[in-house]
C-alpha cells in the first residue's frame, strides 16, 4: 500500500517537472513573439488570436474529457502571464491619480495654497440633520458595537424601496449589501467574482481603482478604448468582441468618471443582453446617477439579473468621509460579497448607517440644488476652456470634465507635476484614465472663483509648455 503510494507520489513529481518544463518553454516562445511584435509595432494584446487559444484548448478539453473551465482557467493564466512578460513592467494607472494627490496634500502641509482640480469630493455641505442625527446615537451611546456585516435591515429596506420607486423595479432587502463607501462595493465584488486569470473588460477612459483592484485579483483586463472624437460612444461591436471570452465583468461607469458620458438606453439594454446571454456580469458604477441632468438609465431599469449595481452616499450627499456605499445583486453574489466584509471591517459602523438613513428620510432640497449648482458651474468652466487651445465634449452628468490639449507631443502627467510645483494647481493627468496623455481631468467640486483661477493658470501652462517645444 505504502510503497503504491510512492510510485503515485514519484509520478506526480515528475508530471510536475515536465508541466514546469513546458511552461517555461510556453512563456521563451512568448517572449519571442513579443520581441517581434514589438519590433513591428504591434499591439502586445490580441484578442482574436486568445479567442483561438482558448478554443483550441476547449476542444481538446472535450476530447480529452477534462473539465472545461478548469482547462479555460489554465489556458487565461498562461495567456495572462505571457502578455504581462510582453508588455513588461506592469502599469498601475491609479498611481497617476495619487502621486499628484499627496504632492498636493504635501504642498499644503508645508503652508502652501493649491487650487485643488483633481479631487473629486463635492463641496456640498452635508446638512446639519445628519450630524446631529450622528452625535445624538453617539452621546446617547447607541449603536456604537458591531453589527451584522449586510447591514442594518432598516436601511436595506430603506434602499430598495427608493430604488424601486425610482427605476420600477422590485428589488428586495436580500439583495442590499452596506459597504463602506462605493469603494468597497466595487472592491468586494471584483475580489469575490474574479480568480487568477478572469476576464474583465472596462471601457477606457476610466477610472483606475476598477483596474487596480482586477490586478489585485490577479484577474486580466480587456480595455475597450473609446475617444473623444467618437463622443466616448461605447459600440456594439467592441463590447461583442470583448464579450467573446466569456469574461467574469464587465465594468461601466455611469455618468463616466472621467469623461462625464451617460451610456444610452439602447446601448445599455443592448449590452444587457449580450452580457447575460455570455454569463458576464455587468458591474455598474452608478455613484454620479445624482449627478445627471439629462434621463439617466439605470441597468436596474434594463436588467433582471446579472448585474451588480454599486452607489454610494459620498456624492449624492456630501457624505464623503463618512464612508457608506451599498451594492445591490442577486443574494448569491451578495452572500459572496459581504464575505469579504466579514473577513475583513466587519461592518459600517452602525451610527453611521442610521445617519444614512436619515439622509434618505430627510427633504432632499440640499441635495437637488447641488445638481443646480454643478450645471451653473459646467457652463462657466465649459464659455472658460473655449479660450484655450483644447477640445472636450461637454459631459452629460457627473462631477468632471476631460478636455484635450491640442498641442503635440503633450504630455499630461509632466504637465501636471509641472503645474502643481510651478502654479500650484492639481489637475488629473489623462494617463490615469487609460492611454489618454493628451487629455486631463478637471473636477467640478469646487466654487466657480477658483475653478476659474485654476484654468486661467492652466492656460499660461500650455502657453509655456507650447513655446519650450
Ligand atoms: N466610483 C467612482 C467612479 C468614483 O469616482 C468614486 C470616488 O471618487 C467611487 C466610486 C467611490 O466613492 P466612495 O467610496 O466615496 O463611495
Amino acid at each position: 500500500m505504502t510503497e503504491e503510494l510512492n510510485g503515485y507520489r514519484k509520478q506526480i513529481i515528475e508530471i510536475n517537472s515536465q508541466i514546469l518544463r513546458l511552461i517555461k518553454s510556453r512563456l521563451e516562445t512568448a517572449k519571442k513573439i513579443g520581441e517581434l511584435k514589438k519590433k513591428r509595432n504591434l499591439p502586445i494584446a490580441n484578442l482574436k488570436v486568445e479567442s483561438d487559444l482558448i478554443n483550441g484548448a476547449l476542444k481538446l478539453a472535450r476530447e480529452i474529457d477534462l473539465d472545461e473551465s478548469l482547462s479555460s482557467r489554465a489556458i487565461n493564466i498562461l495567456i495572462a502571464e505571457s502578455v504581462k512578460l510582453q508588455q513588461g513592467v506592469s502599469l498601475d494607472r491609479s498611481t497617476f491619480l495619487y502621486n499628484i494627490f499627496e504632492k498636493a496634500n504635501k504642498l499644503e502641509l508645508m503652508g502652501e495654497k493649491v487650487i485643488r482640480l483633481e479631487v473629486g469630493e463635492p463641496d456640498l455641505e452635508c446638512p446639519m440633520e445628519l450630524k446631529d442625527a450622528l452625535k445624538k446615537t453617539v452621546d446617547e451611546r447607541k449603536f456604537i458595537k458591531y453589527c451584522s456585516s449586510k447591514g442594518l435591515a432598516e436601511l436595506r429596506t430603506a434602499i430598495s424601496e427608493n430604488l424601486n420607486q425610482k427605476y420600477g423595479t422590485d428589488i428586495k432587502e436580500n439583495q442590499i449589501l452596506i459597504t463602506n463607501g462605493g469603494k468597497l462595493a466595487i472592491f468586494s465584488a471584483i475580489l469575490s467574482m474574479v480568480s487568477h486569470g478572469d476576464r474583465v473588460v472596462i471601457p477606457e477612459p476610466t477610472w483606475p481603482v476598477y483596474g487596480s483592484t482586477v490586478n489585485l485579483a490577479k484577474g486580466r483586463i480587456d480595455s475597450i478604448h473609446t475617444c473623444f472624437e467618437d463622443s466616448w460612444n461605447l459600440n456594439m461591436a467592441d463590447i461583442d468582441e470583448a464579450l467573446t471570452l466569456n469574461p467574469k465583468l464587465f465594468i461601466l461607469c455611469t455618468p463616466n468618471n472621467p469623461t462625464g458620458k451617460i451610456f444610452s438606453k439602447n446601448l445599455v439594454e443592448a449590452l444587457g443582453v449580450s452580457a447575460t446571454r455570455k454569463g458576464t456580469y455587468i458591474l455598474s458604477d452608478e455613484v454620479y446617477c445624482a449627478y445627471s441632468p439629462l434621463p439617466f438609465e439605470s441597468v436596474l431599469k434594463v436588467l433582471d439579473s446579472h448585474f451588480i449595481y454599486v452607489n454610494s452616499f459620498s456624492k449624492q450627499y456630501g457624505m464623503t468621509g463618512w464612508r457608506i456605499g451599498y451594492a445591490v445583486s442577486d443574494p448569491g453574489i451578495i452572500n459572496k460579497m459581504q464575505r469579504i466584509l466579514q473577513i475583513s471591517v466587519t461592518c459600517v459602523p452602525e451610527f453611521i448607517q442610521h445617519a444614512a438613513l436619515k439622509a434618505l428620510n430627510m427633504p432632499q432640497d440640499p441635495f437637488t440644488n447641488y445638481v443646480k449648482t454643478l450645471k451653473m458651474r459646467l457652463d462657466v468652466v465649459c464659455k472658460a476652456l473655449d479660450r484655450l487651445p483644447l477640445s472636450y465634449v461637454r459631459p452629460d452628468g457627473g462631477l468632471y470634465i476631460f478636455p484635450k490639449v491640442n498641442t503635440e507631443r503633450f504630455n499630461s502627467d509632466v504637465f501636471a507635476h509641472k503645474l502643481l510645483s510651478e502654479e500650484k494647481v492639481a489637475i488629473a493627468p489623462g494617463e490615469a484614465f487609460g492611454n489618454y496623455p493628451e487629455h486631463f481631468r478637471l473636477s467640478l467640486s469646487t466654487g466657480v472663483d477658483n475653478i476659474l483661477a485654476g484654468i486661467e493658470k492652466i492656460g499660461v501652462a500650455i502657453k509655456g509648455w507650447q513655446k519650450e517645444l
